[in-house]
């Protein structure tokens, strides 16, 4: 039987009427960028090319990337010499802009994004894909302990639920566990989002904080967002046992769209893409940045560009995102190329010439025992990317383990790492009693410290 959908005839396009599709949207994007703002028609020159060369999809190739750093400057200019902070790249007259959303600002100043009506009604058909797909319907409750701010995950994330008809209860995450569990206890919501973190902690300390059991809250879905382990299965295990047999889904954004762009299903077999219509990625090699074909197992960097983008539309965006592709087809028979994080171009560290992930690290210590947490920690004397061996690990470790216990279980992740990520680590431990997690303004937990920044 077909999953239902909430879009099919979009959702279910062929490769070749979805490329037609992309090409001819691609083309009045980028000429609608290359009129409206003086910014891109200097940037297309001063990359050799202009709206006439897109002759294919192929072609688009030549065209210039945009990263975070020329958002923050094109945005610094703008903010200077028009009184707005979206971008000299903006395409749109400003009064249109009817909701704004910025970065988190861990990495600097944050910046901003403009969403038009059109922009929100995009990211809200989204949206509807993704709770569709997972068998929300409008009316179904629907708890949001995510954070309540204008990061893209807070009330952007709530807007579109609710354009989608959702009843939301937007009680936030810093509420703390005993709100959420209270509101969850009267509320009854079908499916509560939060981050990963954030699920993991309910779950954990529920019942001892709230006196609340969450194996009697009646969740059915979890819907987890911006942090990896939505998709391993030691973590979205541990996270469907805390709520008594609900099924956690990874929810992945697209920043260089503005928009949700897929979730993954009951098989946990990657993240179903289903928004090629209006967000088109392509593939590259993270360090030549040359294309890589869309092809099963390829592995590299996803590069954006929102497809109906109204304000400030990103050509070629950077997300930094190392993304392995699956086209198999799913066991759940719903359609979309999947995709599996891999980790950050920014967190890849670079020990004597290997590259590792602190998301892979992690993922390798919690799949070795039963003793630890699945919390992690690198901690390194100074910013990466580049670090000496050995490389301290601070490993969360369960309560009650002797000395000796905690000696052969650093061999044992010593050796695995070296094994299976090729570097030397040096495990120091934390008991789950005295463990910090340090989260950004995001609400993520860090996987690195920096002792000197
Ligand atoms: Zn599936």
């Amino acid at each position: 039987m077909l999953a239902s959908l909430w879009n099919p005839e979009a959702e279910n396009m062929t490769r070749a009427e979805l490329r037609s599709l992309q090409f001819d949207k691609l083309k009045t994007l980028v000429e609608n960028v290359d009129r409206e703002s003086p910014y891109y028609h200097t940037k297309l020159r001063e990359a050799g090319v202009t709206p006439e060369d897109l002759k294919s999809l192929e072609h688009y190739q030549d065209f210039p990337f945009f990263d975070k750093d020329e958002e923050r400057k094109s945005q610094e200019l703008s903010k200077e010499e028009l009184g707005h902070p979206f971008g000299m790249h903006i395409t749109c007259d400003p009064k249109l802009v009817n909701r704004v959303s910025s970065s988190s600002g861990t990495t600097g100043s944050p910046t901003f994004s403009g969403f038009t009506r059109t922009d929100r009604a995009i990211a809200a058909e989204n949206t509807a894909r993704g709770l569709k797909r997972i068998g929300i319907e409008p009316g179904d409750v629907v708890l949001h302990a995510s954070v309540l701010s204008m990061w893209i995950a807070g009330v952007p994330a709530i807007d579109s639920m609710m354009a989608y008809g959702a009843c939301v209860v937007p009680v936030g995450a810093l509420s703390g566990v005993e709100r959420v569990a209270q509101i969850a206890k009267e509320t009854r919501p079908r499916m509560i989002r939060t981050t990963v973190s954030f699920a993991r902690h309910l779950a954990a300390t529920m019942q001892d904080r709230a006196g609340i059991n969450p194996k009697t809250l009646g969740i059915e879905k979890v819907v987890v967002t911006g942090e990896p382990g939505g998709s391993i299965p030691e973590i979205y295990s541990e996270i469907e046992a805390g709520f008594g047999g609900a099924t956690v889904y990874d929810n992945m954004g697209a920043t260089g769209c503005h928009s949700p762009t897929g979730i993954s299903c009951a098989a946990h077999a990657g993240i179903h893409f289903y928004a090629e219509d209006n967000a088109y990625f392509e593939i590259v090699d993270p360090k030549t940045l040359e294309p890589l074909p869309i092809e099963n197992g390829v592995e590299g960097e996803i590069i954006f560009t929102g497809l109906e983008r109204e304000c400030g539309p990103l050509l070629r965006w950077r997300d930094k995102d190392i993304i392995r592709i699956n086209t198999e087809p799913c066991d759940c028979g719903r359609p979309g190329v999947r995709m599996t994080f891999k980790g950050r171009v920014d967190d890849m560290l670079l020990i004597k010439g290997v590259n590792v992930f602190p998301n892979a690290v992690r993922d390798v210590v919690n799949r070795l025992s039963e003793q630890t947490t699945g919390n992690i920690r690198m901690v390194l004397p100074k910013p990466g990317p580049v670090a000496e061996p050995p490389v301290n690990v601070l490993v969360e470790h369960i309560k009650g383990l002797s000395p000796e216990q905690l000696t052969s279980l650093a061999e044992v992740i010593e050796k695995a790492l070296h094994h299976q990520l090729r570097f030397r680590a040096a495990i120091q431990f934390e008991s789950e009693e005295s463990f910090e997690i340090q989260t950004g303004t995001t609400g993520k937990s860090k996987l690195v410290e920096v002792l000197n920044p």
